[in-house]
């Protein structure tokens, strides 16, 4: 039964990520077929209620290392990519046998950054992660470790769970967890509402077989949040955890979302900006500017241009900084280099500067996204 009403968009969510983590799949480092069973179990039951899942595995590098003769995960990049080339076939063969027993068909999608990145690859992962779900099929998706090397690599599985979240729209985000959930003292946090104190009860501590831990986990529930989708961290180990959490029960905590479809829910596009895609390099604006974009929702002009920093092209996603925050994301009309010769001119000069016009706006305000900090 429903304990609270915080809880009751949970029950209405109908397309859901499923995050699990190597702490909840491979204790002690060993990947449990038990566990990967069990869960597999807990998702064919939601799947015949009409909901589609998604699951973001980790477990790659906790089922190959053994294999490459190591007896301790690895710790440097080559082993690891190593170790995932072999335990990324062993974590779906473990997948499909625990799917096997409902007859759910199961699908490897690997993604880099680079997949969020840019948006012809976003759009493409879209249709595919799409298409599997509306077929019945549970995607089970992982970040390309073989492939991914420090620079492009997403880092850890929670923030590519919310990154899925939102290229997928999903109505929840959920990250299971080897912690019982946020815990203030020893008491679980039932729902949270305000992200910035929840932080205040996180020790940077990290569990012992995977790359994430509360941190990576509280930012990955700010990504989804800021998107309008509700995250739970619930303990994967608690029995039948995804029904229990799923009827309502108050188990784990709930990261509150914004009611999507309000005003500020950003669109398509936009959302795209804010999140999945990184910057290639910021503009740094005056007071006035800061004020223009942020209270009249007015595009970033050539005055208010301070300084550039970084050497992107047109077309560049960039942030928009004034002294040392970040306000806002957009896409850049111009490049590093072009902006360095007008900047803090007037519009009209742009012409004269450079020998051609290509908008007037440096950032047109469709191509930009206003940052929380600056919202
Ligand atoms: N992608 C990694 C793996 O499958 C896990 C990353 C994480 O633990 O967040 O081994």
């Amino acid at each position: 039964m429903p304990q609270d009403s915080a809880r009751i968009p949970i029950l209405h969510a109908r397309r859901i990520i499923v995050k699990v983590g190597s702490a909840v799949l491979a204790p002690g480092g060993e990947l449990s077929q038990d566990a990967v069973d069990g869960l597999a179990d807990q998702i064919a039951k939601q799947k015949r209620k009409g909901r589609q899942i998604a699951l973001v595995s980790s477990g790659a590098v906790a089922s190959g290392f053994r294999q490459l003769g190591l007896e301790t995960p690895p710790k440097s990049i080559r082993l690891k990519q190593a170790a995932a080339a072999i335990g990324q076939q062993r974590l779906m063969a473990a997948w499909a046998q625990g799917f096997a027993k409902s007859r759910n068909q199961v699908a490897q999608v690997l993604l880099t950054a680079e997949d969020f990145d840019h948006r012809s690859r976003f759009l493409n992962a879209r249709h595919t992660l799409e298409t599997l779900l509306e077929h019945g099929v549970v995607p089970v998706i992982n970040e390309n470790d073989s492939v991914s090397f420090d620079e492009i690599k997403l880092g850890d599985n929670d923030r590519l769970s919310a990154l899925a979240a939102s290229m997928l729209r999903a109505d929840l985000l959920v990250m299971l967890s080897s912690a019982p959930g946020l815990l203030a003292g020893r008491q679980v946090v039932p729902v949270v509402e305000n992200l910035r104190s929840a932080r205040e009860h996180v020790r940077p501590d990290k569990s012992g077989v995977g790359t994430g831990g509360m941190t990576t986990k509280l930012d990955a529930a700010e990504v989804a949040l800021r998107v309008g989708i509700p995250a739970v961290i619930a303990p994967g180990n608690l029995d039948g955890v995804l029904g229990r959490l799923l009827e309502g029960e108050s188990v784990g905590t709930l990261f509150q979302g914004r009611k999507r479809g309000s005003e500020d829910s950003p669109d398509a596009r936009r959302r795209w900006l804010g999140l999945s895609a990184r910057p290639r390099g910021a503009i740094l604006v005056d007071a006035g500017a800061a004020a223009a974009l942020q209270r009249r929702g007015a595009s970033l002009l050539s005055p208010g241009i301070v300084s550039v920093e970084g050497d992107f092209e047109r077309g560049a996603i960039i942030e928009i900084r004034h002294e040392r925050s970040c306000i806002a994301r957009g896409l850049t009309a111009y490049s590093a280099a072009e902006i360095d010769k007008f900047r803090g001119r007037k519009a009209g000069e742009i012409g004269k500067l450079l020998g051609y016009v290509l908008s007037d706006e440096v950032v047109h305000r469709d191509d930009l996204l206003l940052t929380e900090d600056g919202a």
